[in-house]
């Protein structure tokens, strides 16, 4: 009998044995920073890998080992590595000079393209999906005259937005009260408890971080419904689940939240965030009112994001783009489903689209709770074993397709998840 202590232990001494130049380097990272660190979810055990260079689908690391990214920068990727086009507008916008501490076309022309594709009557950019979600809180607080909030338990919107297993002790000091993720009565019951102080309801409508769960219809339903009834602001967090519908996830689903944050991609690779949505709530930035509120940022509308944002999703990740990327990811999805039911293990990929995120569990998943109790070890194994194989994912089981993702590609990570079931059969039934 296997035993899975062993075989991680085994594993991680093989990383590290191939290794050399990426565990000095790790070494002297944490000389001058916590644990090497400078973004937690980037620290797998024993040491992350350290990338050198990338092109198209393939990034290789210090030690000259190259692998298939299905990571795609947790979402952000989408393009691949050093696309063409993007190099081009990125280059076009560096020679036409650098943030100019005013307005300037670029801007505009990314506003005009995200507010018709996802349906917002106004936006503001942020750098950040954290500060988009940050800012839209705000927003539903000052609009609403209310303090309290209701994220999701299990939720991600940000590093001072995290809200698995109660908050973060790093959160932003929001009054919270936790909503459970497609429990209809229980949610609509606290909705309902706290409804003269609740300024905002947040989620997104497919958990991306938190296991590529999707919101049951009727949740969501409700959600508008008893919303729109009390007068609290519902917000969409769809920086990661924009990328499943040319309209975001909210367009599929048919539901219109009164306001979304995006990120991620749709900077064409760039530091990017944005809010929006209703016109009354938006208005409320709008600097010629003598009350209005402030909104800062130095790099909000900084010209490499603004153009080559503008480029990326006028040109490369169109509608039909988008329609295509999300049919290969439910082709690897199901393909994998497959392979889970034919070996008969415990293993599950979810999601929807071009994300996909394998756990270490069968059954139903409906919520976080549903794999609260998942084996992690699984995870650190099927992730080393990967990279054995020369595919990257990250550790927590999760993969966002690239645009440079081909279906050669997809058919080498069947047989690569095939080779660890079949090595790993006895630690997973
Ligand atoms: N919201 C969701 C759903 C996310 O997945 C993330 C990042 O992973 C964020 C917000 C935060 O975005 P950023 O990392 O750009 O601050």
């Amino acid at each position: 009998m296997q035993d899975i202590d062993a075989a991680l232990n085994a594993a991680q001494l093989a990383f590290t044995g191939k290794r050399p130049k990426t565990k000095a380097m790790h070494d002297r990272a944490a000389q001058v920073m916590p644990g090497g660190n400078t973004r937690t979810v980037l620290f797998t055990a024993p040491f992350p890998l350290r990338v050198a260079s990338a092109q198209g689908s393939t990034i290789t690391d210090v030690d000259g080992l190259s692998y298939l990214d299905l990571l795609g920068e947790y979402s952000a990727g989408i393009y691949g590595h050093s696309h063409p086009r993007i190099l081009e507008a990125a280059r076009a916008a560096l020679d036409n000079g650098l943030n100019y501490g005013a307005h300037h076309e670029g801007e505009v022309k990314l506003a005009e393209v995200v507010t018709k594709r996802f349906n917002m009557d106004l936006v503001r950019f942020t750098n950040s999906g954290t500060e988009a979600n940050m800012m839209a809180l705000a927003a539903a607080r000052c609009f609403t005259g209310r303090k309290k909030i209701m994220p999701m338990d299990g939720g991600y919107h940000g590093g001072t937005l995290y809200f698995s297993h109660g908050a973060s002790p790093v959160n932003a000091p929001f009054d919270c009260v936790m909503g459970q993720y497609n429990d209809v009565e229980a949610t609509r019951k606290l909705i309902a408890a706290h409804a003269d102080d609740l300024a905002a309801v947040i989620l997104e409508p497919m958990l991306g971080g938190g296991g590529g769960i999707s919101a049951s219809p009727a949740f969501i339903a409700m959600l508008r419904e008893e919303t729109k009834k009390r007068g609290i602001v519902l917000i969409f967090d769809e920086v990661m689940t924009s990328r499943l519908h040319p309209g975001g996830l909210s367009a599929k689903l048919g539901v219109e939240p009164d306001l979304k944050t995006l990120g991620k991609y749709v900077g064409g690779g760039m530091s990017f965030g944005a809010f929006g949505g209703r016109s009354d709530i938006m208005a409320l930035f709008d600097p010629t009112s003598p009350t209005a509120l402030p909104h800062a940022g130095t790099f909000n509308n900084n010209t490499l994001t603004m153009n080559v944002g503008h480029v990326a999703m006028t040109e490369i990740y169109t509608p039909e783009a988008c329609a295509a990327l999300n049919a290969r990811g439910d082709r690897l999805r199901d393909r994998l489903n497959d392979l889970f039911m034919r070996y008969q293990v415990k293993m599950k990929a979810m999601g929807q689209g071009s994300m996909i995120v394998i756990h270490p569990a069968a059954g139903e998943i409906n919520s976080p709770h549903d794999i609260e109790d998942t084996d992690k070890r699984l995870r650190q194994l099927l992730f080393l074993d990967l990279l054995d194989e020369g595919i990257y994912m990250a550790e927590r089981g999760f993969m966002a397709l690239s645009l440079m993702v081909t279906d050669a590609d997809c058919d080498r990570v069947v047989r690569a998840v095939e080779g660890y079931i079949t090595r790993r059969r006895e630690l997973l039934v």
